[in-house]
């Protein structure tokens, strides 16, 4: 096979493409020369109907390096003039229209981008940080484009900060554990927007929606969802996080109270009262026995904690509701005030609790997620905005199907 035979195999290239001639300079960069057979007639893009030629224009695109040597491909690509749609360039096989890379190449980097962050593939293929990044956007806005069916039955909502000042996004994510929707802030309009972007179809498919017991999230469902009370879920992880904030509360008060001896004990004894039972280890069950002759309100809603933890097993509706209303009453009666207001809570959104119960729905795959958000955050040393937050998660956790289409 010869060089230009060579070539037009490795770019993919049939007729009326062929390539012209190829040579390495002195600064050992390998130029490629492709044209357009003079005689073939010319298709208009749009319509695809025969076309006089207008003009040629001269373009280049970076490829993947030959042996080493970085490798530029120069096309001369004629411009159609179409009575009904004027005159447009037409389309190369070799790459995406206003793409400066080739499919091949944008495909490497794409691979790349998977694992590296947008700063270390720039160095690494000597590129500017910003032609990476378009890589990367124009990956994800391929894969928005060619994404055909989203499966929404059960989704989970969370929130998630995109800055240290305390800006939000809205993580929509189903339980394959890709995130369909990102919206900005966490307002009941930032998932009412996400609701009212879904065909009637894709609303309807709706059977699960977990989410915190905050009013935002809730109210949007409502307006959105029909016979939404049997499909919102609150998620264990939340409640679990509301009744730690409490017992908490309660421990950071007993610190003023307890013996002197005690306060540091105490004050170390933190995360020990706010693990799950699974992981709790012999020697935080021994800090806590050993605290809980002095630290009796800790102790005691750390216990009405560890109870509710324990009700989320049931698979009767009947059985779910009656445990949870032996605990309220226990817990509704302790004297704790933060315990108090985190039952009276419980209490008012239990029907979305027994939903997540009976359904056996919650938020640890929407948790994964968010945990890998944050990895990517520290990986990218923070996002300069919001935009290329988003941009950056759906093209790691959007389940898109990124590459150029047949290189998929
Ligand atoms: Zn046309």
């Amino acid at each position: 096979m010869d060089e230009l035979s060579l070539y037009e195999r490795i770019l993919g290239l049939r007729d009326p493409w062929a390539v012209e001639h190829v040579e390495l300079s002195e600064d050992e960069v390998v130029h490629v020369y492709i044209e357009y057979d003079r005689d073939t007639e010319i298709l208009c893009p749009a319509c695809g109907s025969a076309c006089p030629r207008y003009d040629t224009r001269d373009k280049s695109w970076r490829h993947l390096d030959t042996c080493q040597f970085q490798t530029i491909v120069h096309g001369a690509v004629p411009r159609a003039q179409c009575h009904e749609h004027g005159v447009l360039q037409v389309d190369v096989p070799w790459a995406e229209r206003n793409s400066r890379f080739t499919l091949l190449f944008e495909a490497m980097a794409i691979k790349w981008l998977k694992e590296a962050s947008i700063n270390a593939v720039s160095r690494r293929l000597g590129l500017s940080w910003n032609a990476i990044d378009g890589i990367m956007r124009r990956a994800v806005e391929r894969g928005l484009s060619a994404r055909q069916s989203v499966d929404y039955h059960h989704i989970a909502v969370d929130e998630i900060s995109s800055k240290k000042g305390h800006r939000y996004l809205t993580i929509i994510s189903n339980d394959s554990g890709q995130v369909v929707d990102i919206r900005d802030d966490r307002t009941k309009g930032s998932l009412g927007d996400f609701y009212k972007s879904l065909s009637e179809w894709d609303l309807k498919s709706i059977e699960t929606v977990s989410m915190d017991m905050s009013p935002a999230y809730l109210s949007a469902t409502k307006e959105h969802l029909s016979d939404w009370d049997q499909k919102i879920c609150f998620d264990k992880f939340h409640v679990a996080m509301d009744l730690n904030k409490a017992v908490d509360a309660i421990r950071k008060q007993e610190m003023r109270c307890v013996p002197t001896d005690y306060k540091k004990p105490l004050h170390l004894s933190r995360f020990s009262w706010l693990r799950s039972e699974a992981s709790l280890k012999r020697h935080h069950r021994d800090t806590i026995s050993a605290l809980s002759k002095v630290a009796k309100k800790t102790a005691r809603a750390w216990a009405i904690r560890q109870y509710a933890m324990q009700l989320w097993n049931y698979s009767s509706r009947g059985w779910a509701q009656r445990a949870w209303s032996r605990w309220y009453s226990w817990a509704a009666r302790c004297r704790l005030g933060p315990i108090k207001t985190v039952a009276a809570s419980i209490k008012k959104n239990l029907w979305g609790i027994i939903n997540a119960i009976v359904h056996g729905k919650s938020n640890a795959g929407a948790e994964s997620i968010n945990s890998r958000i944050k990895l990517l955050k520290v990986r990218a040393r923070g996002f300069r905005n919001k935009e290329r937050f988003k941009t950056a998660i759906l093209f790691h956790l959007g389940g898109l199907r990124l590459l150029p289409a047949h290189l998929n």
